[in-house]
């Protein structure tokens, strides 16, 4: 009988697990990515390996000690390393004792026929009442998430304690993972957006925009980026992340298919610094610090992972772009080696300049208002 497991990425967890059971797969969800993940993972990979590759394998290896003996990984083709990880992962754990059987799902729009065999051969429900369901209600689930946390990196710099949307947070994707049916899914969601509005706010000069851009897997992990949003938002921060998981689905599995224009808007916005795909999301990186820069957010932050190709090119023109569009920006690369200490003294550092900036805008425009707070 195969248990199947995945690696996380952010909350994915929660629509995952409800698609995965719904196609009557037994399933194995390895623990929260934690220290000791990081420390599994960085024994068995090779050094100069992307950082997710290594906490994957850590996810993987904690999900074995659980009983997983099958691993579900998406495929993926281009110019970054993202489409060897699943065969690197398989040779690395079998080099560990770990022979597991590795399934690889590629993308649709690449492999549509291949993708449906797997489905057919691994997932016992697979008619396509089935599939619809699976996939409505974890899509209701995602959608769910990405709303709140929308919602919650708007409110935080606004509340009085911003510990309160860190605990709502936690409950919402407790109650939210353990949801059964679209009506409870929608009830949930409903709820938590009402408490988060509930919060007491305080009134304050209007926080700081500051955009997040940068690689995938670090924008959407918060236990690798060291919680950035709630990190930010507790220095009086509005957040406004680049890549939420319902708009990477809809790109890059719906309309790379039905949409062949879809990339059209991003590569416009990037092309007076970067003409040509990169890989991984070295081009929306760009087009985000440019859109970040036309729209006047104060900031622009660069999440990247020690090694990442698309990342490093894209840290190449930002420098270029922060200058002509004058926008601060500020590059963090993490791997096994980082610490909270570093990366939050590098954000309170660049928080403080961004407020000084403002300052002395304020000083000569004569004073910010302080902002009405029941538009949310
Ligand atoms: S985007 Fe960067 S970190 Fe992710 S797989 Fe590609 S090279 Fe590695």
């Amino acid at each position: 009988m195969l248990r199947v497991t995945f690696p996380h990425i952010g909350n994915c967890y929660i629509p995952f697990r409800t698609l995965l059971q719904e196609l009557g797969i037994e399933l194995v969800v390895p623990p929260l990515t934690s220290q000791r993940t990081i420390a599994l993972g960085i024994k068995m990979a090779p050094e100069f390996a992307c950082f997710p590759l290594k906490v994957n394998l850590g996810n993987f290896f904690e999900a074995i000690e659980m009983g997983a003996n099958a691993i579900f990984m998406a495929g993926g083709v281009g110019p970054c390393r993202f489409g060897y990880y699943g065969e690197l992962q398989r040779q690395i754990l079998k080099e560990n004792g770990h022979d597991l059987e590795f399934i690889v799902l590629e993308a649709p729009k690449t492999h549509p026929l291949e993708l449906w065999e797997k489905m057919k051969r691994y997932f016992p429900r697979h008619r396509l009442h089935d599939i619809s369901r699976a996939f409505s209600l974890a899509w209701y689930k995602a959608e769910a998430l990405d709303r709140f946390d929308r919602l919650a990196n708007q409110i935080r710099p606004r509340v009085n304690q911003v510990e309160a949307v860190d605990l709502l947070q936690e409950s919402f994707y407790n109650s939210l993972d353990r949801a059964c049916l679209g009506k409870d899914i929608k009830r949930i969601g409903t709820e938590a957006l009402r408490e988060l509005r509930e919060l007491p706010f305080e009134l304050r000069p209007k926080p700081l925009k500051i955009a997040i851009v940068g690689e995938i897997y670090m924008v959407l992990e918060p236990r690798v980026n060291f919680q950035i949003e709630r990190m930010l938002g507790a220095m009086g921060v509005e957040v406004y992340r680049n890549i939420y998981f319902t708009d990477w689905v809809r790109d890059q599995l719906v309309y790379s298919i039905i949409k062949p224009n879809w990339r059209k808007q991003l590569s416009l916005l990037a092309r007076p610094y970067l003409n040509s795909f990169v890989g991984g999301h070295g081009l929306e990186t760009i087009a985000h610090t440019v859109e970040s820069g036309i729209n006047r957010f104060d900031g622009v932050v660069q999440l990247a992972p020690f090694t990442c190709m698309p990342e490093i090119v894209a840290m190449q023109v930002l420098p270029t772009v922060s200058r002509e569009l004058s926008i601060p920006t500020l590059s963090l690369i993490i791997d096994e080696h980082s610490a909270e200490a570093g990366i939050k003294t590098r954000l309170e550092a660049f928080v403080d300049l961004l407020a000084h900036r403002i300052h002395r805008g304020r000083s000569k425009a004569g004073g910010r208002k302080l902002e009405a707070l029941s538009g949310y």
